[in-house]
């Protein structure tokens, strides 16, 4: 049966014994083997906003690693901006760097063409030293997210892709199940061999960027990144079975999603109040999916909020998005990817449900 372990951890100086407890209990021996850490570092955000891993458990991961003398540490990320610099910016804000200990490597230095990976788009470019690993340490964050339902192991590996080819997924997939199965394109390519999750503080509302912190207090961990996210799940407050990717990667035998069929360890029960995103948002179970039909939730910004920096139009990957002299999005091009809600730093863009046919009319009635 496959095991999730949950620990309780109250703060962020316990993280350290606990990482190496999995490491005892889930880790091979990895004396001579080249390993790779993926913490989620979506974008240059300081520790205590819970939008990134902590440092705490990336410093604990590299000092497991060392212990067990592995050949070869590098720890990175493919964060969503694609501006030169941007990701060493990103890791460095997010603490990222300095945790890592010398072992932090700007990953889209090498990529790799990958062909026939997914559905929709010829060649994904891949960072090599992912596909060259021998041990892939999975590193995520407890999040909502609001176009995917959560955001944990499986999702973490969307940052193997590198730059703008993310975008290029986002627009090539614009319904949710056709998005999860692109996600799960990219997982099976290298599923990671370990996954630890940072649910000391986790993110609720409105994630992966523009949620609320809640502190949690514990870590999970599992050598099935499929298996520790549906637990993740059901303590977020998801009925099983309503994330599409999960499901999706589970069909594909890439882990298990069924809870019946996972063993946890210490204490998976639903958190009190957790907040999801807001139905309309994560249009993941059947019932929301219907209601997608008719209804759309699209972006708007905030005048009050926004401070007019251009990242949600940079972002947009069908540029749906034109700066006038706020944001102003073209209903008829969106596709409701909320790429530019991720990425925009001031949480300025809010979402408002329309119905799709009159969506539809405006934007004929522009042409
Ligand atoms: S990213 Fe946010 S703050 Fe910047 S222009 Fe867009 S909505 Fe405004
Ligand atoms: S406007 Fe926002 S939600 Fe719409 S396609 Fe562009 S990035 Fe995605």
């Amino acid at each position: 049966m496959t095991k999730v372990l949950i620990y309780e951890c109250l703060d962020y100086e316990a993280v350290a014994p606990l990482v190496e407890r999995a490491f005892q209990e889930l880790a091979p021996p990895l004396a001579g083997r080249r390993v790779f850490i993926k913490p989620n570092i979506l974008g240059p955000c300081r520790p205590e906003e819970h939008v990134t891993t902590h440092p705490a458990l990336v410093a604990a991961a590299v000092e497991a690693c060392r212990r067990r003398q592995a050949a070869e540490i590098v720890v990175g990320d493919n964060p969503g901006m694609t501006s030169y610099g941007s990701t060493e910016h990103a890791a460095r804000v997010a603490g990222i760097i300095e945790a890592a200990d010398d072992c932090y490597r700007n990953i889209a230095d090498a990529p790799q063409a990958v062909r026939g990976a997914t559905a929709r788009i010829v060649e994904l470019p891949i960072s090599r030293t992912i596909l060259e690993a021998d041990f892939v340490i999975s590193l995520p964050k407890m999040k909502t997210h609001v176009a995917t339902g959560l955001t944990g192991a499986v999702k973490n590996t969307f940052g193997y892709v590198i730059g703008a080819a993310k975008t290029q997924l986002h627009a090539c997939n614009p319904a949710a199940a056709d998005f999860a199965r692109a996600i799960v394109d990219v997982f099976a390519l290298r599923p990671p061999d370990l996954s630890i999750m940072d649910a000391v503080y986790a993110m609720e509302g409105q994630g992966p960027s523009g949620g609320r912190p809640r502190f949690v207090g514990r870590l999970l961990a599992s050598r099935d990144a499929v298996a520790l996210d549906a637990c993740a799940g059901r303590m977020m407050g998801f009925k099983p079975g309503a994330i599409a990717h999960l499901m999706e990667a589970q069909g594909r035998g890439l882990g298990v999603a069924d809870l019946a069929r996972i063993e946890t360890v210490g204490r998976a029960e639903p958190i009190t109040g957790f907040r999801r995103p807001p139905l309309g948002l994560a249009f993941t179970n059947r019932l929301i999916s219907w209601l997608s039909r008719i209804y759309v939730s699209q972006p708007r910004a905030n005048r009050r909020l926004c401070i007019r920096c251009g990242a949600c139009g940079k972002q947009c990957p069908v540029r749906a998005i034109r700066m006038d002299p706020y944001p102003k999005i073209d209903p008829a091009k969106c596709i409701s990817c909320y790429c530019c809600h991720e990425f925009c730093r001031s949480k300025a863009m809010d979402f408002a449900p329309r119905l799709r046919w009159l969506q539809a009319l405006r934007g004929q009635g522009r042409r």
